[in-house]
Parts: C-alpha cells; sequence; structure tokens
C-alpha cells in the first residue's frame, strides 16, 4: 500500500458544495464503473468536453479496470466509494479503514495514482469515519443537488430536478452503476447541453 499522497485535516462534514464557485459546479457518478453504462456516460461528456467525477466500487472496479483508464483518460477524477459499498459507520472502524483503503490501493495499482476523494455510500459519514479518509489522504465528497436517479423516477424526474435545483458551486449526484442507468443516461444528454447554455461550468472538484 502506498503512503498517502496528501495529508488533510480532518473535517466535521464532507464538502457539499464547491467554494468560491463562481459559476462552477461538480456533475458525480456513483456505483459503477459499470461496462454498459459508464462507456455512454464518458462518450457524452466528451462530446461536451466536460469533466465530472466517478466514485467508484471497489468490488466493480476490480472487475472493469479499463474502465478506470477510460475515466482518467477522459481527464475525469476517480474517487473511492468503498469496496463494497456498506454502511461505514455501521462498521467496526478496522473494517470502515479497510473499505476504504483497500479502494484507494486497487485505483492507485491501476493508475498510478491514490485518489484525492471519498464518497461514503448513502453519504454516511461520521466522526470515526470522517478521521479515517483524512489518514487515507483523501477528503469526503457529499452532494448538494441529489436527481433520485437510482430509483428510476423517469429521464424528465431527473432532468428536471437538476435543471431545477442547481445552482454555483452545486455538486450533483448521479449513478452510473448498480442497476439499470438508461433513464440516468437519457437525463444526462438533456441536461447536460441545457446547464452549459445557462452558463455552468461543469468541473472537478478542487481541492
Ligand atoms: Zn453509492
Amino acid at each position: 500500500m502506498g503512503a498517502p499522497s496528501r495529508n488533510p485535516a480532518v473535517r466535521t462534514h464532507a464538502v457539499y458544495s464547491l467554494e468560491d464557485s463562481g459559476r462552477r459546479i461538480a456533475l458525480t457518478f456513483d456505483d459503477g464503473p459499470d461496462p454498459q453504462y459508464t462507456p455512454q456516460v464518458l462518450r457524452i461528456l466528451a462530446q461536451y468536453n466536460v469533466q465530472a467525477t466517478f466514485c467508484v466500487i471497489g468490488e466493480n472496479a476490480v472487475q472493469y479496470p479499463q474502465l478506470l483508464h477510460d475515466i482518467a483518460n477522459g481527464g475525469h477524477a476517480v474517487a473511492n466509494h468503498s469496496w463494497t459499498h456498506p454502511q461505514l459507520t455501521k462498521l467496526k472502524p478496522a473494517a470502515a479503514r479497510s473499505e476504504l483503503a483497500r479502494t484507494s490501493d486497487l485505483i492507485e495499482k491501476v493508475l498510478g495514482a491514490p485518489p484525492d476523494w471519498a464518497r461514503a455510500p448513502y453519504g454516511d459519514w461520521n466522526p470515526v469515519t470522517l478521521g479515517i479518509c483524512a489518514d487515507l489522504g483523501m477528503e469526503p465528497l457529499g452532494w448538494s443537488v441529489d436527481t433520485n436517479d437510482w430509483a428510476r423516477p423517469g429521464t424528465r424526474s431527473i432532468t428536471n430536478s437538476v435543471l431545477r435545483d442547481v445552482k454555483d458551486g452545486s455538486i450533483v449526484l448521479c449513478h452510473d452503476g448498480g442497476g439499470n442507468r438508461s433513464q440516468t443516461v437519457a437525463a444526462v444528454r438533456n441536461y447536460l447541453p441545457r446547464l452549459l447554455d445557462s452558463g455552468f461550468v461543469p468541473v472537478r472538484p478542487e481541492l
């Protein structure tokens, strides 16, 4: 296991929006990589030359390392979303640490650098897991716009929730893995050009 490349302070809560954002926002895609849907999202992002963040599950990433390369080669950030997607705060600290450390190690092994960000499954952080996150050299990534796309509410609902709720600095939560994500893909195709027309600038979150 490599030493953390960074030594961040322990935060009291996750980062829910971008600081000093101007019109910048962050689009985030969780629970992949997925061989069907991740490439579709990547193609749309590339079409608009937009960078996003993919919060990957270790047990998926280990099956599809090429998708990690495809994400990184597109200029996107790869974040740690744990190995098996448990509620980290329900685990003993050693087990929570293992969930995050194992995933960081895999990302580092595949891409040559460990992730800068971790997103707890369900956004479920507490002081213990925030401490583990910092100890592993990562910042905790939250969100401020939840599309509820995982529940497949319909492409229009996902699109509308983004266009209705996004504002300067928003971090938008979508899912490219964990089930049928065709609604999410269709929604990205709808909302992304409209966000750009409105002057929003999707970026990777900065440290
Ligand atoms: Zn998740």
